[in-house]
């Protein structure tokens, strides 16, 4: 159930309305926005009629939610939904780059990228220090060593960190060391991880996992929102297909799509979308012109010697490159970048 209030509904009629709400079983999440708040009312519901509602006092109008997910749906916050972390926001005109190596592997590697990322105006430094990779034979991360040496070439450039929490044991450290939690794919249906993830208050960059319906991914971000941590960033990182000749593909309708079924933001990741470097531009520049809030890219000093996903990572010079391109498509889409 969804109760939009009138412009200038009085505190008391809105508490009128969360008891109301809470006395029928439901529980209330509140989305303050510029005209209107908004109450979500999640719970028995369907037999509820929303004429019950619509005539109370200060109550504009009432709705229930169709869709299976109700707080990511675009009717919660129809303005949209900046997140704010420092001076960064997420969701707003301007787009944000989150860039990095696949994983953090030595204190020399990740000081050289934080330089070159910030250099090119990048706000958020990704790396991996848990890596869920698909052989457990391969480079598995650095763990707490690798979180530390990020934490500290960031903050010696003025970047956020984003970092993969692969399991709810590891939350208390990634709280520690990073500005967003990132979800991966491969845990996008992890439900106890979701929750967990949902009784903090910090950001979380969820990944569509690679066989998720976009209605699959939404669902995942209102697990997370369920808990009251409504700092949800959806990932486009590319799906399976039939197609062998990307390591995925990458689907950059679902970005326009996500746009209209929620507020949430979204970002593209042609790294993964594509896994090769030589396709990263192009899909970078097309989530650009797709309407994505951001891009998270993989970049190396030295691609070719990087311990995970060397094929998909960018050279310095590249990303320099992409940086360039994005900001013309972002201007050219009413953004900057
Ligand atoms: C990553 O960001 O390095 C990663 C493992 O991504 P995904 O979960 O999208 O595969
Ligand atoms: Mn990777």
């Amino acid at each position: 159930m969804l109760v939009v209030m009138q412009q200038g509904a009085t505190d008391e009629q809105i508490q009128n309305v969360i008891d109301r709400l809470v006395s029928l079983g439901f529980t209330v999440h509140r989305s303050t926005g510029v005209l209107h708040t908004v109450l979500g009312g999640v719970g028995p519901a369907d037999e509820m009629d929303p004429a019950d509602f619509e005539v109370m006092e200060g109550v504009k109008e009432c709705h229930r939610i169709v869709s299976p997910y109700k707080l990511a749906s675009r009717y919660f916050r129809p303005q949209g939904t900046l997140i704010k972390i420092g001076k960064v926001e997420i969701g707003g005109p301007h787009i944000v780059t989150m860039a990095g190596p696949c994983s953090v592997e030595s204190r020399d590697q990740i000081e050289k990228v934080a330089e070159i990322v910030a250099a090119q105006g990048a706000q958020i430094m990704r790396g991996g220090a848990f890596k869920p990779r698909s052989s457990p034979y391969s480079f598995q991360g650095l763990g707490e060593e690798g979180l530390k040496l990020m934490r500290a070439a960031a903050d010696r450039h003025g970047l956020l960190v984003v970092s993969e929490v692969m399991d709810h044991t590891q939350l208390p450290m990634l709280m520690t060391y990073a500005d967003i939690l990132q979800v991966g794919a491969r845990n996008m249906q992890n439900f106890n991880l979701l929750r967990e993830v949902g009784r903090t208050r910090k950001p979380v960059l969820l990944k569509r996992g690679n066989s998720a319906t976009i209605e699959e991914l939404l669902l995942a971000a209102e697990y997370i929102m369920s808990g009251g941590n409504y700092d949800v960033i959806l990932c486009e990182r590319g799906i399976r297909t039939f197609e062998t000749y990307t390591r995925n593909t990458m689907d950059i309708s679902a970005i326009p799509v996500v746009k209209k079924l929620s507020h949430l933001p979204i970002v593209g990741d042609p790294s993964h979308g594509t896994g090769r470097r030589d396709q990263v531009l192009p899909m970078a520049r097309a989530a650009v012109a797709a309407g994505a809030d951001g891009l998270i890219v993989e970049v190396h000093p030295d691609p070719d010697r990087a311990m995970s996903d060397g094929a998909q990572t960018l050279s310095p010079g590249q990303f320099t490159e992409m940086m360039q391109q994005v900001r013309a498509i972002a201007a050219a889409v009413g953004r900057t970048a």
